[in-house]
């Protein structure tokens, strides 16, 4: 623990009683951290900082598994199936959310609190809508130790749900064991997902609304499972399983979770699951360094009259942006 992140900690007696309930699960505990984190101060930063490393040993044992789909592919009906079937099993879920809408137009397509109406009222549940504030990074990255706090917390699923638009899903993608794509049934929407290479990076692809058109469904999955002949395996050793299944009808939900298994029983034995998570630390870590930077270089205020006129100067087209980002960095050469 870095010295500053010490000191937010020691001589906090009401800060060390917070840590302890929440290693022993308590939800409010959970809740009160959670906000630390999504706090803009600066000061809450670290102190929230401070709480994920003093529980880093209790993190990394969680099953994490990415959800993402477009609005009405039937996520939050499919969730709640899932989530009532793994708590039947006998596991504690934490379900959260990366809203890449939140941030753009300060509503949500997710975060409504009546969505799982029945999964939020159970106790092994805990859900936690997208944090609303900054860039999508920020978000993603308070997702991220979000998931290490539930984690420290005890629950043993983490499920991390996207809408499939834009930059989310890859962001999603970096920060799970296992990333599943829901689709429906329409002929059109296979290419589209080739398009955006969302398919290769997909461990699992679930054909949703089976229940409608199993035709359609049939006929999804082969197109699919041809589609993903062309592309490199989204794991040593695995090859992407396409299966139907109905959130709504309850169908499929087991199918689906033997997927899951399957596929971390099969990177747990060949060390790709110890890859992934170490490759999406260090990501994580750069991620934070390309941001921070950005931060200090726009907070600098030697250097504010420079940096705004070297942006109108890049606006105007004046000079390009490429000589303008090397010369300003050349002064940390
Ligand atoms: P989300 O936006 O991806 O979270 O989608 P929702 O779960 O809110 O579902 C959108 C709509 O599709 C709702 O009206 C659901 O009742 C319906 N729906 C969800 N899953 C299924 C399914 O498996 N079959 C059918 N027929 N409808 C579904």
């Amino acid at each position: 623990m870095n010295a500053k992140n010490e000191r937010a900690l020691n001589g906090d007696n009401e800060l060390t009683g917070q840590i302890d309930a929440l290693r022993q699960g308590d939800r409010r505990a959970l809740a009160k951290t959670i906000t630390l984190i999504e706090s803009t101060r600066n000061d809450h930063r670290r102190q929230a900082a401070g709480i994920v490393q003093s529980l880093l040993p209790d993190t990394g044992r969680a099953i994490r598994l990415g959800i993402s789909g477009v609005p009405g592919v039937g996520k939050s009906t499919f969730i709640e199936a899932l989530g009532l079937y793994l708590i039947e099993q006998g596991y504690k879920l934490a379900v959260l959310a990366v809203d890449p809408s939140s941030q753009r137009t300060g509503g949500s397509i997710m975060g409504d609190k009546t969505r799982m109406e029945r999964l939020s009222q159970r106790l092994e549940a805990f859900i936690r809508p997208s944090p609303t504030s900054g860039a999508l990074g920020g978000v993603a990255a308070q997702t991220r130790e979000t998931m290490l706090l539930c984690e420290a917390a005890g629950y043993d699923v983490i499920l991390v749900e996207t809408v499939g638009v834009g930059q989310s899903e890859t962001m999603v993608a970096g920060m799970v064991d296992c990333f599943a794509l829901l689709q429906l049934p329409n002929a059109g929407d296979d290419l589209q997902a080739i398009k955006k290479g969302i398919m290769e990076i997909a461990d699992l692809i679930a054909i949703n609304k089976a229940d409608i058109n199993p035709e359609a469904t049939q006929l999804a999955i082969a197109q699919f499972r041809s589609g993903l002949h062309l592309l490199q395996p989204s794991a040593p050793g695995w090859t992407t399983p396409v299966i139907p299944c109905s959130g709504l009808k309850n169908d499929g939900i087991i199918e689906f979770w033997q997927q899951v298994t399957n596929f971390r029983q099969l990177v747990t034995d060949n060390g790709e699951l110890h890859n992934r998570r170490q490759r999406q630390a260090v990501e994580w870590f750069w991620s934070i360094i390309d941001s921070g930077l950005r931060q200090l270089l726009e907070r600098n205020n030697d250097q504010k009259l420079k940096l705004q006129e070297t942006v109108k100067a890049v606006a105007a087209g004046e000079r390009s942006p490429v000589s303008a980002a090397h010369s300003l960095l050349e002064q940390f050469d």
